[in-house]
């Protein structure tokens, strides 16, 4: 897949009716095996409040008569009958708002439990994703809908298949009375409801395409708003004096939508009232033919209250159950986008082994070539070195020559496309990922600067899992952290972010100290990988770095400051991807090459002054 893909591929295509009823279904299972009885509840008060209006009319249409007959006969037993009528007529009333009240009440727990059920397994697909995977635009895209709707989108399909099955079954009890008493009227009921529905099947697949189609506009709309309200972005927004001009891209942005957003309501504002008025002229004919049937003494009283009542309540049926069909059609769309990460592929699984067949190899490239999806330039290019146990090796390059992708490559995040990279004489890629992570240290560049407590930034390292206090403290002794956790009024404990109540914020420097603790909170790690871990350091930290034992651990140190890794056993040079040089400091200064005419650079305001 080349680029970013457009919107709609990313979205998906509107479902036909098989794939739009395989996902209601899914769904409806999806809440089923969680919540089996929440379920069941909501099915049972659904059954009772769709037949319990059918059943009121129909008393209602015993009240008129048997009033109407008690009035012409006088009997004490008709007049009885008339009144024990209304009290049924009323229970069934009485009873039909506490079950709706009852059903707003499972129903929204349904709406918590599936929100937080759905975003449960958002999670834990994102969670086994690749970083290959991750980074796609077109995966992101989806996990941002995916995100976005989690709680409202796959409840309301669940609650519109309910809907449309009570909306049906009290529609199938309404005509088979109205059949009952006049067969015609059945036609007008359903004929009358279909210029409605049509207009909302259309409308529903527009709106779906047009918010959904938005989501680039919508996230830049998020990304200006943050440039003002960020406190990331404030020290350069208020130098700089920008925030005016972001919130006049933020004013057209919103305009530009806004005014589509009106367009396309006005539309269907116009076109769905329309559509309205030829649906009651329809039932305005079935009224007036049943009153003037009626007058002419086809029907008693109680049968055309009962009739008219049928009409208006199948008319209200009709709609109810198509706009519950047309929601549910939008809804299938948006839960399509949710399957189609669900269902994505698992990375493929490695063999899994913990240990490779040559111990004295340590880590090996050789003839590694990778390049990003949708680039058509390698990143890495042919590249090749060893990194035996014990050794340093120094890797350095100018922006974009591949430094970065090297270290997703060496920690085995990344696959290569060609060679091999090996720890022991074993492909990473048939590591187990746990062995790996033990084996391996790493410093990623840009690291993430934790919002949580100062222990959980170290503890991140062994994957939040409590460390036992000394190697917490040798660690922390590793990162140069020792005097900051110190320094700090709740110590390991204080909160990082002065977001939180109580939390401090840290420095640049301080951030990658709690980095440095992190990549070396693993004992047993052999060896070590370092992207810039001194950048943000002052100088005295960082030759504090420079000269320590390693104890016997390899080294790869990534620096674009030439002195820091003048000692290492071995330097590589990257150049667009591929490896331009390789040796010692003194060889390659020796060889006169790029590397040493970037030493001498560096080394050239020390000189002169
Ligand atoms: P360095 O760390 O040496 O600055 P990188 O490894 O980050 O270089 O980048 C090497 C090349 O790969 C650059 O041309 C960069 O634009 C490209 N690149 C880096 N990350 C990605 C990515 N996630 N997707 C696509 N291209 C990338």
């Amino acid at each position: 897949m080349a680029g970013t893909p457009s919107d709609d591929e990313a979205i998906g295509a509107r479902p036909g009716l098989a794939d739009a009823i395989r996902q209601a279904l899914r769904t409806l299972g999806l809440v089923t095996r969680e919540r089996p009885a929440l379920i069941a509840a909501v099915a049972g008060l659904s059954l009772v409040a769709a037949l319990l209006p059918p059943a009121a009319l129909y008393m209602s249409k015993l009240v008129i008569d048997g009033v109407v007959s008690a009035m012409q006969d006088g009997t004490e037993v008709s007049r009885n009958q008339a009144l024990f009528w209304v009290v049924i007529e009323s229970a069934i009333l009485a009873a039909l708002l506490a079950v709706r009240r009852f059903q707003v009440f499972a129903k929204a727990q349904l709406h918590a439990e599936l929100g937080f059920v759905v975003s449960g397994l958002i999670l834990e697909r994102a969670d086994r994703l690749s970083l290959r995977q991750i980074e796609d635009a077109d995966i992101q895209q989806k996990l941002i809908l995916a995100k976005q709707f989690a709680a409202s989108r796959p409840y309301s399909l669940v609650n519109r298949i309910f809907d449309a099955a009570q909306h049906g079954l009290t529609l199938v009890s309404l005509l088979i009375l109205l059949a009952v008493y006049a067969p015609w009227l059945v036609l007008l009921v359903v004929l009358g409801g279909l210029p409605v529905f049509i207009g909302n099947l259309r409308f529903s697949g527009d709106a779906y395409r047009f918010y959904t189609g938005r989501t680039p506009q919508m996230r830049e709309r998020n990304y200006l708003e943050s440039l003002v309200t960020n406190e990331a972005s404030a020290r350069e927004r208020l130098h700089y004096g920008y925030g005016e001009a972001v919130r006049d891209r933020f004013g057209d942005l919103f305009r530009t939508l806004h005014g589509d957003d009106r367009s396309l309501q006005l539309r269907q504002a116009s076109i769905g009232s329309g559509l309205s008025l030829a649906g009651s002229a329809v039932f305005l004919g079935g009224k007036l033919w049943i009153v003037a049937v009626t007058i002419a003494g086809a029907f008693t009283l109680g049968q055309m209250t009962m009739l008219v009542g049928l009409l208006k309540q199948g008319q209200a049926g009709v709609t109810n159950l198509l706009s519950a069909f047309t929601g549910g059609v939008e809804d299938v769309l948006y839960v399509t986008n949710l399957y189609a990460l669900l269902d994505l592929p698992d990375a493929p699984e490695g063999r899994g082994l913990k240990s490779g067949p040559a111990p004295g190899e340590g880590l090996v490239f050789d003839g590694v070539s990778f390049t990003y999806p949708g680039s058509d330039r390698p990143a890495l290019d042919d590249v090749s070195f060893s990194l035996p146990p014990g050794t340093r090796l120094g890797l350095v390059g100018a922006n974009g020559s591949g430094k970065t992708t090297l270290v997703k490559l060496a920690t085995g995040l990344y696959a290569p496309d060609a060679g091999e990279v090996r720890l022991d004489g074993l492909a990473l890629q048939d590591w187990d990922r746990a062995a790996l992570r033990h084996r391996i240290g790493v410093l990623f560049q840009p690291h993430v600067n934790y919002k949580l407590s100062l222990r959980d930034n170290v503890e991140a390292g062994s994957g939040f899992a409590t460390v036992a206090g000394e190697r917490l403290e040798r660690a922390i002794e590793a990162g140069l952290a020792a005097e900051l956790v110190t320094s700090l009024p709740g110590g390991l404990d204080t909160r990082l972010s002065k977001r939180f109540l109580d939390g401090i914020e840290l420095s640049g420097g301080q951030w990658q100290r709690l980095a440095m603790a992190r990549a070396h909170i693993n004992d047993e790690a052999d060896i070590l990988i370092m992207d810039e871990p001194t950048a943000a350091m002052d100088p005295a930290a960082e030759a504090d770095f420079m000269q320590r034992d390693l104890g016997g651990r390899s080294l790869v140190l990534i620096s674009h400051r030439l002195a820091n890794i003048r000692t290492a056993d071995r330097i590589v040079m990257l150049d667009k991807g591929r490896v331009v040089e390789c040796g010692a400091h003194e060889a390659l200064i020796a060889e006169g090459g790029a590397y040493a005419r970037l030493f001498a650079t560096q080394a050239e305001p020390y000189r002169s002054t």
